[in-house]
This record gives C-alpha cells, sequence and structure tokens, in this order.
C-alpha cells in the first residue's frame, strides 16, 4: 500500500479536479484538510486489524460521500450533490491506489466491489512501493522513505495541474466582458 503522502496527495488531486480550490486562506485550508483526511480515513481499518477489506470498497465510498454531503463537509462544492460525487471519487481514489501497489500480505488486493463482491482486486501493474508496517526494522526508514518521495514525484504534478487548471478557469471567469 502507499504512505499517507501519496494517498493525501492523490486525494487532494481529485477534490481539486471536481471541484475547485477554495478562495480564502482558511476556506483552503479546511478544503485541503479535509480531502487528505477522507484520502486517508480507508486505513484506520489498520487500527483493529482487518486492512484493505470493507473500508477500501465502492460501499464504504458511497457511505462516506453520504456522510460528506449529509454534513456539507468543506471540500469545495455548493451543492449536495456535487459534495457527494466529490467524496464519492476522492475516497475511492484510495482503495484503487492500493490496488496499483505492490502487495506483500495476503490477501493480496484490496475488497474494492463490496458489499457487491468480497473478491480481493489487485492489479499486476504495480505503480507504488509497498510501505513497511515494521518500524523497528533499520531498513524500514530508507525504504518508507524512498516510496513516499516516490509517491510524491508521481503525484505532485497532477495535483499542481488540478490546481492550475482550476485557478486559471477561474481567473478567465473573472475576466473583462467583451464589448
Ligand atoms: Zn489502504
Amino acid at each position: 500500500m502507499p504512505s499517507p503522502v501519496g494517498h493525501s496527495l492523490a486525494a487532494i488531486a481529485v477534490g481539486w479536479a471536481v471541484n475547485r480550490p477554495a478562495g480564502p486562506r482558511r476556506a483552503l485550508v479546511a478544503q485541503t484538510a479535509t480531502l487528505a483526511a477522507i484520502g486517508i480515513a480507508p486505513d484506520l481499518d489498520l487500527l483493529w486489524g482487518h486492512h484493505e477489506a470493507q473500508t477500501h470498497s465502492v460501499g464504504a465510498a458511497l457511505v462516506v460521500a453520504a456522510i460528506v454531503a449529509w454534513r456539507r463537509w468543506p471540500i469545495g462544492a455548493d451543492t449536495r450533490a456535487r459534495l457527494f460525487v466529490a467524496a464519492f471519487l476522492v475516497y475511492l481514489i484510495h482503495p484503487v491506489m492500493d490496488a496499483f501497489a505492490i502487495d506483500n500480505n495476503p490477501p493480496i488486493g484490496v475488497m474494492l466491489w463490496w458489499p457487491f463482491s468480497h473478491a480481493y482486486v489487485h492489479s499486476s501493474h504495480a505503480f507504488f512501493a509497498p510501505i513497511s508496517r515494521y518500524w523497528s526494522r533499520p531498513e524500514t526508514w530508507p525504504n518508507n522513505f524512498m516510496a513516499a518521495a516516490h509517491e510524491i514525484l508521481w503525484l505532485a504534478p497532477f495535483v499542481a495541474l488540478a490546481w492550475f487548471a482550476r485557478t486559471l478557469k477561474r481567473q478567465r471567469g473573472k475576466g473583462p466582458k467583451r464589448q
């Protein structure tokens, strides 16, 4: 599985691609933090030792999207429908990334289609290196650092692209009207 850094960056990129970055600095900080929190939320299942199962699924994404839309979490959308769609995609990018990561801990993959299927989905094309949770081993720290650096290199351009595409569109929208 990728690190929280990679999951956060992917969630922010998807969130900004769907809804433009919020304007004032406080709103932007709240939006970015909320997107990152949704992006890493599936891995809360590590707390109860049932990793990459139901929380890494379409079903969980639907539940989280419903909560975000109901409670109107600050992710930059103005309607409940847009909040729902954005939160669903932001949450779902996490299990999709995990499915495209090297996985050394059986069961391999994620329970992506739960509750419609309990099968674990994993791609043979791995883009992301695995993060080790054996923190007492000396090799864990450099390995995880390199994996996180690799994620930043891959994902930061998408975050920048989403930011510039959205802010550019907003500036054009505010531009002077033609005579
Ligand atoms: Zn995960």
